[in-house]
């Protein structure tokens, strides 16, 4: 700080006295520090001018930190700079979360993707950062090099606020394709999954069958820009996802990367430091942690990683070092990297700022917490050269929005009351509405005693995190139930659009959200022939029973074969989870079916009139290897339409109850039985039986 005149400094030599920077009314107007045109209405001009001294006295002298985004993780910024006499401007909305955790003049209204505003905030700001890297690059760059006009007393002054980490990285990291191409060829030993572009329009077909050629199933289609909490990634288990892949994700550039098959994932916070003139001087890497995500949102985190060696975690910190080494800028950086199932490690991908895997330092390392080592290295001020942290485990749980709003109250209430002798607690809210599983505040939990002794003692937050995800998922697919029954006429599932966010801006969707509607099929039932609906309608009665929605079809294999295929082609795309597929005599259909869709084809055989079913139970049966086929029982729809909601209830968890349920009362009515014929003896039994 002191080597730089900052603005503060910079407007008392040109002015002599305190003026407060003006927004901006023309973009190429120099930015205004002189007080607005506007008259003051008599009476008030006093008043107003003693109001504005008052303002300009808030951050007094204190160095300012230009920021683009104003989540959670500028709100911690903000809660690490207040004690250190650093003032942060903010760009985001009106009261975003870190606006309410620092008091300034300076914040300024608007979205950090708006050049506009971007510019006003660097006429406010000694430096300029970013807690999201999803920012315009090319306003940084412009920054950079030509600065921006500030009007200081009837001067102009061209400002250039240096820019950290630099707009290089950002732009780098903003292309996770690029990214990774570059720690390729960076010259250092960086290993990353095999990636291939994939290409735009209709090549993308022929693309992701190169790719499909090149590293097997499955692998790893995804969005090149602007994903996160893994939207924007699909899985592609074989040939047959190919269509459902390039209809959720075509529109958007690609690349393709093989399956990392990692035994955990781990993450390893850096701080990197540079001099004035670009050149590296330290990558310094706090301790690797683990990081769990489920429904692809980082839900804990582990210091130190259970159950990996110290070994591999120094591999790991070192590893981190050496990526962030070939970036450009100062900072705080998160590397996120797999440890592979032969102990080896390779790297996912790098955050250019602070990251949700490391909030735990604010506690475990409180000397230089990832917000206090942002803050220190965009500043160029003394970062120690290694950081151990204060505690021997720590583990970090975020609170996610559940099902209603006051779901995550027992949780935060149980860290409020939690006093311990061996585990300490610290609750962190960010003041967020709370939706469903968007973030909205962290517990830490830290202890001297091993990580697995401290997760044994932090079981009661364990079980009502979990808890809170069980709800909700439960509450999504409520959603999910049927209102009505339907007839076929489904509606295309609609697709999460992939937007540019970070987790702080993120309302994450539920994964089973994007199901389907309540009044949407989940089930098709479809026959070769309408003298196979008799037999269908007992697995037509369980359906309803479990209230699960289904569409009704008839597609012969051998009379209507291009309908069939195209209604098995276009099943999956419309929220269908499971078909039965029914059939007699040549009974193809659920086999030919089977082979135009990725979703389960249950096939039931019908008895036609000659061979008493058993040609259409073999037809079904003996499907080739690849195109797997569940075959139940001759005629037996019931069984076709228990195991399709036993699939249904794999992520639905009221069907999994359901079936629950059912097996139980089965178990029941059977107990009953057994009971009455050992009471009463066979006679008594048959007799029954006869009535
Ligand atoms: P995001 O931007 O959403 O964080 P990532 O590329 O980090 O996207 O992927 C999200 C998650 O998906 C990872 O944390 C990991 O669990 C999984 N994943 C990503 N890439 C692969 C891969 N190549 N192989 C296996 N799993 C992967
Ligand atoms: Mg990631």
């Amino acid at each position: 700080m002191g080597h730089r005149l900052s603005l503060t400094k910079l407007r008392r030599a040109l002015s002599g006295r305190k003026k407060k920077l003006q927004e901006i009314q023309e973009p190429d107007e120099p930015y205004q520090t002189t007080p607005t045109t506007t008259k003051p209405e008599e009476g008030q001009q006093e008043e107003e001018e003693e109001e504005e001294d008052d303002d300009d006295d808030m951050n007094e002298g204190n160095t300012v930190i230009g920021l683009l985004g104003g989540g959670q993780l500028g709100r911690m910024l903000c809660e690490a700079a207040n004690p250190l006499g650093i003032d942060i401007a903010i760009l985001d909305e009106h009261n975003a979360p870190a606006k309410q955790a620092h008091n300034t003049n300076r914040h300024v209204v608007g979205s950090f993707k708006d050049p506009g505003r971007i510019k006003e905030l660097a006429a406010r700001s000694d430096y300029l950062s970013v807690e999201i890297e999803h920012v315009d690059t090319e306003v940084l760059e412009d920054i950079e090099k030509n600065g921006v006009p500030v009007e200081i007393n009837g001067e102009i002054v061209t400002h250039r606020p240096p820019i950290h980490p630099s707009w290089r990285t950002l732009r780098l990291i903003q292309d996770k394709y690029l990214q990774k191409e570059h720690f390729k060829s960076s010259g250092k030993t960086i290993p990353i999954a095999e990636q291939i572009a994939i290409e735009s329009g209709d090549a993308a077909l022929d693309s992701l069958k190169k790719a499909g050629k090149q590293f097997g199933f499955p692998f790893m289609l995804k969005a090149r820009k602007g994903s996160y909490d893994g939207r924007g990634n699909f899985k592609v288990d074989s040939e047959d996802d190919f269509a459902e892949a390039i209809k959720a994700l075509g529109t958007l550039p690609l690349y393709a990367e093989k399956w990392a098959p990692f035994v955990k994932e781990l993450a390893v916070m850096v701080i990197r430091t540079e001099d004035s003139d670009g050149k590296l001087k330290n990558c310094v890497a706090y301790p690797a942690v683990e990081t769990i995500h489920e429904d692809s949102i980082c839900t804990k985190v582990f210091m130190p990683p259970r159950d990996v060696s110290e070994d591999i975690c120094e591999k790991a910190r070192k590893l981190a070092t050496e990526v962030i080494s070939t970036l450009w800028g100062r900072g705080v950086f998160a590397v996120e990297m797999f440890l592979l199932e032969d102990a080896s490690l390779m790297i996912n991908e790098v955050a250019p700022r602070p990251h949700n895997s490391g909030h735990y330092t604010i506690e475990a390392v409180p000397y230089m917490s990832q917000y206090k080592a942002q803050l220190h290295a965009v500043l160029d001020l003394p970062v120690p050269d290694k950081l151990i942290p204060r505690v021997q485990s720590s583990i970090m749980l975020n609170i996610l929005g559940g099902a209603k709003p006051d779901s995550h109250h027992h949780l935060s209430g149980l860290a409020r009351s939690t006093y311990d002798d061996d585990m300490d607690v610290y609750l962190h809210l960010y003041n967020k509405e709370s939706k469903p599983s968007r973030k909205i505040g962290h517990i830490t939990l830290t202890g001297f005693c091993s990580v697995q002794e401290l997760e044994a003692k932090a079981k009661p937050f364990i079980d009502l995190v979990d808890q809170i995800r069980l709800d909700r998922l439960e509450a999504t697919s409520e959603t999910l139930r049927p209102t009505q029954e339907t007839n076929g006429s489904a509606k295309p599932a609609e697709k999460a659009p992939v937007e540019p966010a970070t987790d702080n801006h993120v309302e994450a969707q539920e994964l089973s959200a994007e199901a389907a509607s309540s009044d949407k099929p989940l089930v098709l039932v479809t026959m070769g022939s309408d003298s196979d609906l008799p037999v269908l309608k007992a697995g037509l009665d369980i359906l309803k029973e479990f209230n699960v929605p289904y569409a009704l079809d008839i597609t012969s294999a051998h009379r209507t074969p291009k309908y069939m295929m195209k209604v098995a082609d276009e099943a999956a795309g419309k929220g269908i989870k499971v078909i039965i597929a029914a059939a007699g005599g040549a009974a193809h259909l659920p086999g030919m079916i089977s082979s135009e869709t990725p979703l389960p084809v249950i096939g039931v055989p019908v008895k036609a009139t000659h061979l008493d079913g058993i040609d259409s139970l073999l037809s079904i049966v003996q499907m080739p290897r690849g195109v797997p086929t569940a075959t139940v029982g001759i005629n037996n729809s019931t069984n076709a339409a228990l195991l399709a909601i036993r699939i249904l209830g794999a992520f639905v968890p009221e069907y999994q109850q359901a079936m629950k349920k059912y097996q139980v009362d089965m178990e029941e009515a059977v107990i009953v039985k057994g009971t009455k014929l050992r009471e009463g003896g066979d006679a008594a039994y048959l007799a029954g039986m006869k009535k």
